[in-house]
């Protein structure tokens, strides 16, 4: 039997229980001067100041502590892209803030400006531009409008770490921007995030913040190591093809979401969860250190695996490949195509799976229709329509034959839906 191609594919360093066991031999598992070099490599990669790159426990925490910097007033209007996921928009309330949602343009899955610039009113005090899948925003024109009303930017990144917007990496052009080391994202350290601040005095304020919360626990340390390995190893080809796999099968005839193994339950996160209010520790940090060297070569084999697949299924009708303005280059943290609505697009899922690609469709939420936030002020017609997208493996982990087999297999299943489509019944 052949096995079955995961939809993740987690990046993964050869050495990383090595580097695990150096830091405990050197009594540097929890603290260590590895934290320090990461930070600063980080920040030598965006052109900052060392000082402004702050590792956090999580990416959302970092932006949780820059918000807390910030120190707006209770009530401020902070807005979001009505697609992204859920939990931002929910620490920026445990933060005190009133959460608003701009839509996204279809055609980039990113915030649109013109959304931004209707829900502005005189409480905002904040937007969030989402490089969302790895394509950043439209910067120039998120900045103008920031720029007119007074707000500030924050710049979520983190499925974006390495995208240039015209030869800038994203990450430096708002106020603040957070990063995600979750195992999932471009660079996994096992869970954890940083914040890169512009302004040394804001990122003073942010890093003693951080700096004031406890070390996590030896315990908590090894079981997040040991919980990424299982997720790790849950995706390889040949344990996802016995395990999850069938659960994905049976679930996309029933219906069912199976996302249930890897991502968190919704839910209020006030008060903050313990794990939460935790520094970064060191044996996290000497294999983010590790991964930066590595990081570019993953994002050129991601970007050539998205080409193969977009070249693949160029031309086919009702196919909308992803696409990337010229001034920015986009690093496919998920490579997403839209076409066909509703059923349809349902049973196209259905077709891929059982044929051994296993595809999603909604890596990211709609938070305005979650009932966790309620009534919110929202627009969010064109993040519906994402929402529907079909979301094809395409990661740097495939090797050449997996990638031809997925490209190749979603192509025929996709033209077969439109001759169908196209033909009288
Ligand atoms: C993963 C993610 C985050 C934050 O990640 P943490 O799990 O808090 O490290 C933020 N925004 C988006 C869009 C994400 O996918």
């Amino acid at each position: 039997m052949r096995s079955a191609i995961s939809r993740y594919g987690a990046r993964v360093l050869p050495n990383t229980e090595q580097l695990v066991a150096g830091c405990k031999a050197r009594g540097e598992f929890i603290q260590g001067p590895q934290i320090a070099e990461f930070e600063a490599a980080f920040a030598r990669r965006h052109g900052v100041d060392p000082s402004c790159a702050i590792t956090a426990s999580y990416g959302r925490m970092a932006f949780y502590y820059i918000l807390k910097a910030l120190d707006l007033p209770p009530g401020s209007e902070i807005i979001f892209p009505s697609l992204t996921f859920w939990v931002v928009p929910e620490l920026a309330r445990v933060a005190g803030l009133t959460v608003v949602f701009a839509d996204v343009d279809p055609k980039t899955f990113t915030i649109d400006p013109d959304s931004v610039e209707r829900l502005i009113n005189g409480k905002t005090r904040a937007i969030v531009p989402t490089h969302l899948y790895g394509l950043p925003c439209d910067m120039d024109r998120l900045l103008a409008i920031a720029g007119r009303h007074n707000l500030i930017v924050l710049e979520d990144c983190a499925h974006a770490l390495g995208a240039l917007y015209k030869g800038r990496p994203v990450g430096t052009f708002g106020t603040g921007a957070l990063f995600s080391f979750q195992t999932l994202k471009p660079l996994n350290c096992y869970g954890g995030g940083l914040a890169l601040v512009r302004d040394p005095a804001l990122a003073r304020k942010v890093r003693q913040l951080i700096d004031a919360l406890p070390w996590p626990s030896e315990k908590r340390v090894r079981d997040r190591l040991l919980m990424g390995r299982l997720q790790r190893i849950f995706v390889k080809p040949w344990v996802f093809s016995i395990s999850l796999f069938p659960v994905l099968w049976i679930s996309a005839l029933i219906d069912a979401n199976p996302d249930v193994f890897l991502w968190e339950k919704i839910r209020s996160l006030h008060p903050l969860p313990d794990q939460y209010t935790e520094r970064f520790p060191n044996a996290q940090a000497i294999i983010g250190l590790e991964a930066l060297a590595h990081f570019d070569t993953w994002t050129a084999q991601a970007q050539a695996n998205a080409q193969y697949v977009t070249d693949t299924l160029r031309g086919i009708p009702g196919i909308q490949v992803p696409m990337v303005p010229l001034d920015r280059t986009h690093v496919y943290y998920q490579y997403c195509v839209i076409g066909p609505e509703g059923p349809k697009r349902d049973e196209l899922v259905v077709r891929c799976v059982r044929r051994g690609i296993d595809i999603e469709t909604l890596h990211v939420d709609v938070p305005p229709d979650m009932e966790l936030f309620g009534t919110v002020r929202a627009e969010a017609a064109g993040a519906r329509r994402c929402a529907q997208a079909l979301q094809i493996p395409a990661y740097c982990g495939l090797r050449r034959d997996q990638l031809e087999r997925v490209a190749t297999t979603v192509r025929d299943v996709l033209a077969e839906a439109a001759a169908a489509a196209s033909s009288p019944p």
